[in-house]
């Protein structure tokens, strides 16, 4: 075959094909776009586990009529500008393809308007080279993306798409992990036209504690212990069972970096080694944990769905995690406190 560049809806699916696995990636994709708009509140409506449905409705800063083309086109950011912005990245997404990814392998429709733009606008892309229509359209200030038939265009995705009731799980546990990622935005999460999830802001801590009630069950906040430590430009605070609370799977267990989830090995290993023997055999550990640091510290842009991070200080990083949680469970047995560092 002749070399050729291909159809861009084409190059689209092909990216589609490493950050859109089922509707639970596009849900995250969407909220996170959402608050990288600063949105304060969400609402995400499901039909279907997803395949029928998924409407992602906030009121963040919104796009304007002139750039919902560009929104809609692979490799088109409002994020980041130059390789300094990538080293120190700050927003949730960067990469500028998951709308063009996502519209390549659904019915996609964008609607958005700035509170300074009077009127809506509404964008799809259409056709093999993803074409953009524009029409005006009514909304309040903020976006609306709506999308429907996701994979109907590739039979090899939608074959892997189980049932309503574990897709729409996985959107729980999607949404239940951002929830704790934003105690200060309200978001709510319907399933074929039922409310089924409304995780109220707050910034108190009680109404902290209520979303987090909400999310991992009273018994883990009644039990938990509270952690929040700094050292050598690093933060790290959350929440983690004792021993005595441990659970039989390892179903709750979130950990965030720079507000971002993440399933990070690094982390993980800490904790798990600050627990020690103190587990019983068969038990894991339950914990909500957030650590902060200098962006420049940390490299976010090492996998498309960006599950993964790479620390730069990987070994000071894993020894402060390790410290405080160590320490946090030393004191609940009364044992004196260590101080972190020594
Ligand atoms: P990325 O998030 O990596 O920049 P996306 O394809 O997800 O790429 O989005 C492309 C651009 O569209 C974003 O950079 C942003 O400017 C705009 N955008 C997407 N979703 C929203 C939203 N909900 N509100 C405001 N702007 C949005
Ligand atoms: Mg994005």
């Amino acid at each position: 075959m002749p070399i050729r560049i291909l159809p861009a809806r084409l190059a689209n699916q092909i990216a589609a094909g490493e950050v859109v696995e089922r509707p639970a990636s596009v849900v995250k994709e969407l909220v996170e776009n959402s608050l990288d708009a600063g949105a304060t509140r969400i609402e995400v409506d499901i039909e279907k586990g997803g395949a029928k449905l998924i409407r992602i409705r906030d009121n963040g800063g919104g796009i304007g009529k002139d750039e919902l083309t560009l929104a809609l086109s692979r490799h088109a950011t409002s994020k980041v500008s130059s390789l300094e912005d990538l080293e120190a990245i700050l927003s949730l997404g960067f990469r500028g393809e998951a709308l063009a990814s996502i519209s390549s392998v659904s019915r996609l429709v964008l609607t958005s308007r700035p509170a300074e733009q009077e009127q809506a606008w509404q964008a799809m892309a259409e056709g093999r080279d993803m074409a953009v229509q524009l029409q005006p359209a009514s909304h309040p200030p903020g976006t609306t993306v709506e999308v429907r038939d996701l994979f109907f265009n590739t039979p090899a995705r939608r074959r892997f798409m189980r049932t309503e009731k574990t897709e729409f799980g996985h959107i729980d546990e999607v949404l239940r992990r951002i929830a704790l990622s934003r105690f200060e935005v309200d978001m709510i999460l319907r399933h074929n036209g039922k409310p089924v999830r409304q995780y109220r802001a707050g910034r108190l801590p009680s109404q902290h504690d209520k979303r987090l009630a909400a999310v991992c069950g009273p018994a883990f906040v009644a039990s938990a212990l509270k952690f929040d430590s700094e050292h050598h430009g690093l933060r790290l605070w959350g929440w983690l069972a004792p021993p005595s609370a441990a659970r039989n799977q390892p179903d709750l267990q979130y950990t965030y970096v720079n507000g971002r989830m993440m399933r990070d090995k690094l982390l993980n290993h800490a904790v798990r080694q600050a627990y020690g023997d103190r587990l019983p055999a068969e038990g894991h550990g339950a914990f909500v944990l957030y650590l902060e640091l200098d962006a420049h510290e940390v490299d976010v842009n090492v996998h498309p769905a960006k599950h993964e991070v790479r620390f730069h200080q990987a070994r000071l990083v894993h020894d402060f995690i390790y410290q405080v949680l160590h320490q946090t469970l030393a004191e609940e047995h009364g044992a004196p406190p260590v101080a972190a560092g020594e």
